[in-house]
């Protein structure tokens, strides 16, 4: 028994568990300079929703009728590949499939860091790095400034918020539910944390929870959210747009405030990026983020869903905030 996820028909607005198919394939063999492996964590991440349609993004939508592809943790259970051995741990881009053959030269080999494998999924991987290259190298932080951040208590934002509080910021996170912002409070110890759920006036909250105004916002979600943040920037601020989750499955496009008078008024950079912008990088942000992980100045948290069938519920929940920090696929 082996099964695959497939793409079955692209969803209108949300993705809904119609829009995929599970079946039954046989086991592969793996060819010369493959690896035959079996997958143990599947990540879900919000730019799949994207690639679910069939308009122009930055990356290929998914083909319909064939498996969905998704960063994946897998065990090797034959290789084909010298360097490579049976029981080794290989992560990257692989198919919604419990057993498949890879290309050796697609994925990486997890070199024992003493941390649970499916951190290379986050932290250590795609989110870790965003939060990393994002704030750091367009946010620029300093010592005593405040940075606001949408989707706070996300695999994105949970990382951004402590890089911000080991270099010195007032950290403000955004998030919406009550257990989100307890977290964000008490254990990540975020100087001010907003409920964008209960604010019925949001800019006003914003402001209440910065004296000070924003001098970096890191934004994941966009619409209203960022609309009220935006108001409240100071001269010279720097806007971070990571991602806008809240518009992903939008059948318009939404019109909302234009921002441009404000970021005139304030002279402040509206900046957009793909962590994939910072590939010859990516050593250096694997270095500080996994020595942060050591030195315990990042507490790394995730949500894993169990069952290989569970991965579309799953998808599906993110759009409706079920998952603290990284949400992840226990297969
Ligand atoms: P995530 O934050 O772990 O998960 C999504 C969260 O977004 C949900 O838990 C929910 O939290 C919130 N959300 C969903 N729909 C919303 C809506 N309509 N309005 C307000 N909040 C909503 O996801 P992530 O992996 O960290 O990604 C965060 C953002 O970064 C996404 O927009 C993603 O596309 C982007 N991203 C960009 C790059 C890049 O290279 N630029 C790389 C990775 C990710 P609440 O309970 O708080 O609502």
């Amino acid at each position: 028994m082996n099964k695959q996820i497939i793409l079955k028909s692209r969803p209108i607005g949300e993705v809904k568990v119609e829009n995929f198919d599970i079946l039954q394939v046989d086991v592969p063999k793996a060819d010369k300079g493959e690896l035959l492996v079996k997958a143990k964590y599947i990540s879900v991440d919000p730019y799949m929703r994207g690639r679910m349609s069939d308009g122009k993004t930055n990356i290929p939508a998914f083909e319909l009728n064939k498996p969905i592809i998704g960063g994946t943790v897998s065990e090797i259970l034959e290789s084909k590949q010298p360097g490579y051995k049976k029981g080794d741990l290989v992560v990257g881009p692989m198919a919604w499939q419990e057993i498949q053959s890879v290309q050796a030269d697609k994925i990486a080999l997890i070199d024992g860091l003493n941390v649970p494998p499916e951190y290379y999924l986050g932290i250590l991987g795609m989110p870790g790095l965003t939060a990393y290259f994002g704030l750091l190298d367009i946010g620029k932080p300093q010592k005593g400034e405040t940075v606001v951040i949408s989707g706070a208590a996300g695999a994105v934002g949970l990382v951004v918020g402590q890089i911000a509080r080991i270099r010195g910021c007032r950290v403000v996170g955004i998030a919406g539910t009550d257990e989100k912002i307890k977290y964000l409070k008490e254990i990540l110890l975020f100087d001010e944390v907003i409920n964008y759920k209960w604010e019925r006036n949001l800019q006003k909250a914003v402001e209440l929870a910065c004296p000070n105004g924003t001098d970096i916002y890191f934004d994941n979600i966009g619409g209203p959210i960022s609309d009220a943040v935006i108001t409240t920037i100071n001269k010279g601020a720097r806007i971070i747009i990571c991602g806008q989750i809240s518009q992903y499955n939008a059948i318009d496009q939404s019109v909302g405030p234009s921002p441009q008078i404000i970021l005139m008024k304030k002279s402040a950079l509206m900046q957009g990026f793909s962590f994939t912008n910072y590939s010859s990088r990516y050593p250096e942000g694997f270095q500080a983020l996994s020595t942060w992980l050591k030195d315990k100045k990042i507490i790394y948290k995730q949500t894993i869903i169990q069952g290989f069938e569970n991965l579309p519920q799953a998808l599906i929940g993110l759009f409706h905030g079920t998952n603290t920090g990284k949400l992840i696929v226990e297969v």
